[in-house]
């Protein structure tokens, strides 16, 4: 059996760290929250928040105490306990998901109780509360997570994708969960025969030791878990983004700290492509690199602290772009009505059919050849699969580094649509060897990639080199189908935004307004296009970040138009 600490890649709490995990407030603190809440005797076992329940009440412990007590079929187990200065929550507290254990009173006295709404107005405009809810909210998540505090138990075998999808789902989206492995953990017969299913049917999700769920889709998960259920999804807002990578993130960030009513709608989980990318070491304030995922969770928690919601699980199917307000279709056949919407779908990279290859992403296999990765492989030899401009431009920049360059090309040759310039470079460059009808068909090594094989496709020869790195330049395909024909895309379906969009392509898409389009903004008024999804975006976390904020200043001025 295990657990997953390092799953949200915080520090785990040191004797130092306790005082930030469970901070004694001040009395001047304590009376700043008084003036929001409403203070209310306590009284010995009093149950205040069930396990399960929303959470959607913090408490301030005035005097006696409160303990957090972790469900479970035989002995209770504390988890926590609050006395007199001291205060409960976690990051449900931000997001209004069902809490994972129960409050109770320990002793009696008396509490101050806020609740969820009058919290979060007090954290956007109390830094000095904010900060410290915020940081013990965070580290508190993390010690659940430590410590196995959790009402889900997932049935599964490493060997199995849909195990690995379902924990991902849990993982990312910041659930603790316990995973029991059927290969290798004693007992688990026994829990599969208690429940009556069968060992085909993992992976089988178990919550709070009753429902289950057998090889659910994510939409399930979300649904059981109540991850979605504190949002109001009739009314109509000023804004819905839809993606919740780096891109629409940052638009939540700043469209919900600015005072604008924001939903984010996330057919997975928040952090999109940069939030499985092992470290990011390119994004401004990071010098040493942040990991995918804790950029998303803090990024998440940020955007729920001004406000902004986040549905996550439930992706959507059509824009219903005929008239104002718009609105998103979700999953289920909803419409959620939004006077502006931002789309930030992102793109997916194509990725080489090979097994095993999430192991060597960012350990050996890149999407992006910058100077970051020329460092990286410098007097090595490479591989650059692909016959594009990327690929060749990749080829070309590599080439000044690395020792010899391996362009391994599926066709007979560099595509037609290559620029001139670049096959001329290519062609005369000493260091790149093109071999063409190859395709890479496996990659080996312990850690970090330390061999990879290609086939010629014509004689079936397999060639293996003891190559370390490999930069996947195969192009990526935009999250736009889903936009059936609503908004101008360009030749590869990436969306046209502001200057981008001809004469031409307004007139078809019948553009009303004597203004012309914003930036960002679409061949829809009031539709922005933001990150990856945007035909000529720069594919980075930083641009998607930057992207997110701009197209918030132009849904201000489109509100008021
Ligand atoms: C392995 C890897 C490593 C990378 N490393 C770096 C790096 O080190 N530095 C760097 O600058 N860039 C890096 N990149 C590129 C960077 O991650 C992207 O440029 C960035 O994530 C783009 O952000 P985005 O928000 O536009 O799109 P994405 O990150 O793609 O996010 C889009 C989101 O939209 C969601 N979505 C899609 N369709 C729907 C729908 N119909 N309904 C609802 N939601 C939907 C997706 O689930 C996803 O969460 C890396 C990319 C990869 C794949």
């Amino acid at each position: 059996m295990e657990t997953h600490p390092q799953d949200l890649t915080l520090p785990l709490p040191s004797p130092s760290s306790v005082d930030r995990l469970y901070p004694t407030l001040t009395p001047d603190q304590v009376a700043r929250i008084a003036a929001h809440g409403r203070r209310r005797p306590l009284e010995t076992s009093e149950v205040l928040i069930q396990p399960g329940e929303p959470t959607a009440r913090l408490f301030v412990v005035i005097s006696g105490r409160i303990d957090v007590i972790r469900p479970s079929a035989g002995a209770e187990t504390v988890v926590a306990t609050f006395g007199p200065g001291t205060f409960t929550g976690e990051v449900n507290m931000l997001s209004g998901r069902r809490s994972l254990a129960q409050l109770r009173g320990g002793a009696s006295g008396e509490v101050i109780e806020i609740d969820r709404d009058q919290l979060l107005a007090l954290l956007q405009t109390d830094g000095d509360l904010s900060a410290i809810f915020m940081r013990a909210f965070i580290l508190r998540r993390v010690e659940l997570i430590t410590r196995g505090v959790s009402d889900v138990v997932v049935l599964g075998s490493t060997h199995c994708q849909g195990t690995l999808r379902v924990r991902e789902f849990l993982t990312r989206n910041g659930h603790p969960h316990t995973m029991l492995d059927l290969d290798h953990d004693a007992g688990v017969q026994e829990l599969l025969d208690r429940f009556h299913v069968a060992a085909a049917d993992i992976p089988v999700v178990i919550t709070c030791g009753e429902v289950v769920l057998r090889n659910p889709t994510n939409q399930q998960i979300a649904d059981t878990l109540g991850f979605n259920e504190a949002i109001d999804r009739t009314q109509v807002r000023d804004l819905i983004i839809v993606g919740g990578g780096p891109a629409g993130l940052a638009a939540a960030v700043y469209g919900a700290s600015e005072g604008l009513d924001v939903l984010v709608v996330e057919s997975t989980a928040p952090g999109g492509q940069a939030g499985a990318s092992s470290r990011i070491e390119n994004y401004l304030g990071f010098p040493t690199g942040i990991a995918g995922i804790e950029l998303a969770a803090r990024a998440t928690n940020q955007a729920q602290k001004f406000g902004a919601q986040l549905m996550v699980g439930n992706g959507a199917r059509r824009l219903a772009c005929e008239r104002r307000p718009y609105a998103v279709e979700i999953g289920d056949g909803q419409r959620l009505p939004a006077r502006a919407v931002i789309i930030a779908t992102g793109a997916e990279y194509r990725r080489l059919p090979i097994d095993g290859l999430p192991r060597f992403e960012g350990a050996g296999v890149y999407y992006a050849a910058t100077f970051m990765e020329a460092q990286l492989c410098a007097g090595d030899d490479v591989v650059v699969v692909g016959a594009g401009n990327s690929a060749g431009q990749a080829a070309v920049f590599l080439a000044q580094a690395a020792r010899r360059v391996h362009m391994v090309i599926r066709s007979a040759g560099l595509a037609d649509t290559m620029s001139r310039y670049l096959i001329r470079r290519i062609e005369d460059h000493p260091a790149i060897v093109r071999h063409v009808h190859a395709e890479i068909v496996s990659l080996e090594g312990n850690g970090h990639l330390e061999r990879v094989a290609w086939r010629d496709s014509q004689d079936g020869r397999v060639e293996t080199h003891g190559i370390r790195h490999v930069f996947s330049m195969t192009g990526a395909v935009p999250s736009t189908r889903w936009l059936n024909a609503c908004l101008a895309l360009d030749a590869k379906g990436f969306i046209k935004t502001g200057p981008d969009l001809s004469p031409e392509d307004l007139a078809t898409a019948r553009w009303p307004l004597a203004r012309a389009p914003h930036l960002l903004e679409t061949s829809l008024p009031g539709v922005f296009a933001i990150g990856d999804v945007r035909a000529g975006s720069l594919k980075r976390v930083a641009s998607a970040v930057g992207e997110g904020s701009i197209a918030i200043a132009a849904v201000h001025q489109v509100l008021h138009e």
